[in-house]
């Protein structure tokens, strides 16, 4: 079958190699000049910085991927484990570092939060077993036909705590403020807020604490380039500069799609990585879409944003590991901040990526690069960033100097920013989004976009605004209920 697929984000690749190995003829129309979408690189002063993703987790998704594709992972990829995973910095002084080993972390809480020290190895408990009791409903599943509802066991469902937030559930576990604020961040991996996400959520830690936390070796954007070779081997054609502005129908069945030029491109199916939201409201023909369904997903709420700082630095702080996090004063107010008020945090929790701890090689010698990430509200009407840019670049890095960075704004030679304005215009995602579509309400598994319409006959989605998220781990798998559906209806 000719296939064609609109974007080269991560979804569109990984669909691309499952589809041109059973044979299918394929092409990516990609609307930037590069591969990868928000998962980028730039390399400036003999600094390099990954854009995007900073942390793998469940890289068995990767390595099925390549397996599926008779191809060896390591070939391409080096993947390689980090330890410790994050080195937490609170405000009260105190500094966790979280590594894989449990043991190593219980004795550190048996320092801060001695009476939590029972109540870290429940919950570790609990959040694997969160993760066996959703995992094959919610992640493995395409959640698409009556068949795949097979796979929801109502008895599991009553024990995943859909009906309680995160917080809440964190909130009965610990006393102490700093294991309550560790657990909440991770909601945050999806781009929801732990103050309104269901504490199914709490899966997450599960999925770093025990599965682990991976780079990969030589940057991120090695996955990238990695599928890009495994798709051109495959036979995959990807044409750059070539935005689709209509995907065309011939009484509701796929037809092919025309780029900005006004190219018509045939196909028999489409896959589209470009935003749910953006596919449905825009790309796809008004007629085609009933209106409830426009409504529908105009309804769906993007994930959060973020404000990103790169820095390139003649210096190397100490302090600093792989990964970092400073936490702010009052976590509550911060998301209340961010996804209710839709401001920028006042006290932001500053996450910084440091890869030059693990690859020397990225910034010059004595130096580090440094990619600071702030969450931030998706785009709307409070925030000009066009003036908001230069004060909270600046209200960071004062903030990194009271945090311990000392003099840190003596030492930048490089500095850019990537703000949700920009997130929106180089890979139009819904408002400026990160992760795709928020969890942040309790049906929020059922009502992410499917991987294929119902609407076109031949159409399928792939990426985070999709079944079943945001995320490298998830989005794979959206290629891989892509691909099952297709095999399953074509
Ligand atoms: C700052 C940041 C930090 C992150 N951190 C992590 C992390 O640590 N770990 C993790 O697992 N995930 C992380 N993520 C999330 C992860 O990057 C995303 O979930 C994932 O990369 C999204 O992939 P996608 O397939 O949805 O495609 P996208 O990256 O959204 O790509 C879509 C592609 O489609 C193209 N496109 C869109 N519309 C059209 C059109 N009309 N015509 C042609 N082309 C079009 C776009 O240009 C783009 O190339 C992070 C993201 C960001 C931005």
């Amino acid at each position: 079958m000719d296939i064609k697929i609109i974007g080269a984000g991560l979804g569109g690749l990984a669909v691309s190699c499952l589809l041109a190995h059973k044979g299918h003829d394929v092409t990516i129309l990609e609307k930037n000049s590069t591969p990868g979408g928000k998962i980028n690189e730039i390399s400036a002063q003999g600094f390099r910085f990954d854009t995007g993703p900073s942390l793998l987790t469940m890289p068995f998704i990767l390595e099925k991927l390549f397996e599926y594709c008779d191809a060896e992972i390591s070939d391409f990829l080096d993947i390689q484990p980090i330890d410790p995973i994050c080195r937490y910095f609170y405000p009260n002084g105190i500094q966790f570092d979280c590594y894989q080993d449990t043991c190593l972390n219980t004795a550190q809480i048996q320092e801060f939060a001695p009476d939590d020290v029972q109540a870290y190895k429940k919950f570790i408990t609990y959040t694997e077993q969160l993760y066996e009791r959703t995992k094959d409903a919610f992640l493995y599943n395409p959640l698409y036909g009556l068949s795949d509802l097979g796979n929801l066991n109502f008895t599991d469902f009553l024990k995943i705590n859909a009906f309680q937030t995160v917080s809440d559930r964190i909130d009965k576990q610990f006393k102490s403020t700093e294991l309550q604020q560790f657990f909440k961040r991770f909601t945050t991996y999806n781009g929801s807020s732990p103050y309104q996400a269901p504490a199914t959520l709490n899966v997450i830690p599960y999925v770093e604490l025990s599965l682990g936390g991976y780079y990969l070796n030589g940057g991120m954007y090695s996955l990238i380039k990695a599928l890009t070779t495994l798709a051109e081997n495959k036979g995959v054609h990807i044409q750059y500069d070539a935005e689709i502005t209509k995907i065309n129908t011939t009484d509701n069945k796929i037809a092919g799609v025309t780029d900005i030029d006004g190219n018509f491109h045939p196909a028999d199916i489409v896959v589209s990585n470009s935003d749910a939201s953006d596919t449905y409201l825009h790309l796809a023909n008004k007629e085609d879409i009933s209106l409830l369904k426009r409504k529908r997903v105009a309804n769906v709420e993007p994930s959060c944003s973020g404000f990103v700082l790169m820095l390139g630095i003649d210096k190397v702080y100490n302090a600093l590991t792989h990964h970092n996090i400073f936490f702010s004063k009052d976590y509550k107010r911060e998301f209340k901040q961010i996804f209710e008020e839709k401001i920028m945090p006042k006290d932001p929790t500053i996450y910084i990526a440091n890869t030059s701890h693990t690859n020397p090689q990225d910034a010059p010698e004595g130096g580090s690069n440094l990619f600071v990430l702030v969450n931030a509200p998706y785009l709307n009407n409070n925030i000009d960033w066009d003036n908001e840019e230069k004060r909270y670049k600046k209200l960071i890095i004062r903030k990194l100097q009271e945090h311990g960075l000392t003099d840190l704004s003596d030492h930048i030679e490089y500095s850019n920013t990537i703000t949700p304005k920009d997130f929106y215009q180089k890979y139009r995602s819904n408002k400026g989004s990160i992760y795709g579509t928020s969890s942040n309400s309790k049906l929020a598994a059922f009502m992410r976009p499917k991987n294929k319409s119902r609407s076109i006959k031949g159409l399928y989605l792939v990426g985070g605004s999709t079944h079943p998220g945001g995320g490298i781990p998830l989005v794979t798998l959206s290629a891989f209920h892509a691909e099952t559906l297709i095999n399953r209806y074509e």
